[in-house]
């Protein structure tokens, strides 16, 4: 019996976007995905790709638990290949789905049939198949509103295929469809977790790290490398960038007031981070702030960082409680490696009595102290890149 997996995505993710390019996007990104697993035909038609094993050696259980990573996909099914003739598909529906209808209670048949040259049309198909497996399986009663399995027979232009089981696909839209943006990875549990909301969104994201050697640890920053190859799992590879940032984080311990070590520190993040974004083709960044969870994510200091910024900022958990995110960075396996100790730069020079509510005019008076200008310029040149690609 020939198994094969047939990958839906939803077409209402098309509205709006250039139907092919969406397509070949999700057939390489998936293509990718399953280099490991063996030798394998891709093949698209009717909104449905067909994923068919060509050598014995194929790995089909490997490939669904790949491919329910894959954004785009918004279901995915193990189907087994009929001829197109209805005695086939009663026999290897029999033979198939042994297991599942032994141990359902009710079931239905729908059919979808796209080739309409095929003798029997779907209700026929449904009341005749329903018939012959209730035949098989004398303990099975039908429901039509709510059964326990749906067996499904299509019919398509080559072959039929039969499937009882409907696995959720990772939703979203294929990764590099929305283009590339700039996410500032911490070692923390929030912006991991931004990363992935974007990626969910087809966005293709970069990484941006800022370290401060000897205030923060070669352990730490090895713990952030550590959380973009895990997102590389839903993001695909990831160029990751480490900014030195001891100089300037001195700087501004030096020649600013203390209450606004924060909101400067921020501001200059960000101005760097848009440096190597233009460098890069990055259009946007994004960040794991969410308001009102630390001082510089108040209304007021968001509004001061975002003042610095010449492209959108994504904060995607910005309305989010701190449970919420830890809920997904579990899904996503994030969170036992972001609760490992670490220092993070954000936490080495912390004002005591931070401005909570700044006024913009008087955090760029406090940073026009200083001409930071060279410094950026310097660590913009100094920071060093290397890639994180997904294990296929
Ligand atoms: P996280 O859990 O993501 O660290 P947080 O709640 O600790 O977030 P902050 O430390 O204020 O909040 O950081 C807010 C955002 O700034 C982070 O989500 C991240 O996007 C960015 N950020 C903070 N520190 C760094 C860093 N060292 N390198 C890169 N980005 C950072
Ligand atoms: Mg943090």
């Amino acid at each position: 019996m020939k198994e094969i997996i047939l990958v839906k995505y939803g077409e209402m993710a098309l509205k709006g976007l250039n139907k092919n390019t969406f397509e070949d996007i999700i057939v390489k990104n998936i293509k990718r995905r399953l280099k490991s697993v063996g030798k394998f035909i891709c093949s698209k038609s009717q909104s449905t790709i067909y994923i068919e094993p060509d050598d014995e050696n194929f790995r089909l259980d490997d490939a669904v638990e790949k491919l329910k990573n894959v954004f785009g996909i918004a279901a995915l099914c193990r189907a087994c290949t009929c001829e197109k003739d209805f005695g086939d598909i009663c026999t290897k529906s029999n033979d198939y789905l042994q297991e599942v209808l032994t141990n359902a209670k009710t079931f239905k048949v729908t059919s979808k049939r796209a080739d309409k040259a095929f003798p029997m049309k779907s209700p026929e198909i449904c009341t005749e198949l329903g018939a012959f497996l209730l035949e098989k399986f004398p303990h099975l009663k039908v429901d039509v509103q709510n059964p326990e399995i749906t067996v499904t027979v299509e019919i398509r232009d080559k072959n039929a295929f039969v499937h009882a089981e409907n696995i959720k696909g990772a939703g979203g839209l294929p990764v590099g469809s929305s283009g590339n943006a700039m996410l500032l990875l911490s070692g923390g549990i929030d912006s991991p977790v931004a990363g992935y909301m974007m990626a969910k969104r087809g966005i293709h994201i970069s990484a941006i790290h800022y370290v401060s050697p000897p205030y923060t640890s070669e352990r730490a920053r090895l713990k952030v490398e550590q959380l973009c190859e895990k997102i590389t799992d839903y993001c695909g590879n990831i160029a990751f960038f480490c900014v030195p940032f001891t100089e300037l984080q001195e700087a501004i311990k030096k020649n600013c007031p203390e209450e606004y070590f924060t909101i400067i520190m921020r501001r200059l993040m960000m101005e760097i981070a848009q440096r190597i974004s233009e460098k890069y083709e990055c259009m946007a960044l994004i960040t794991g702030e969410s308001v009102g969870q630390v001082a510089s994510q108040t209304m007021q200091a968001i509004a001061c960082t975002d003042a610095v910024c010449r492209i959108p900022v994504f904060r995607p958990l910005i309305g989010m409680d701190k449970t919420e995110i830890i809920e997904i960075s579990r899904k996503i396996d994030t969170f036992d490696i972001s609760t490992l100790p670490y220092e993070d730069c954000c936490t080495v020079f912390t004002p005591r009595h931070p401005r909570v509510h700044p006024h913009l005019e008087e955090v760029e008076k406090a940073q026009n102290k200083f001409d930071f200008e060279p410094l950026i310029a310097e660590a913009v040149e100094k920071t060093e890149m290397k890639v994180f690609e997904f294990e296929a």
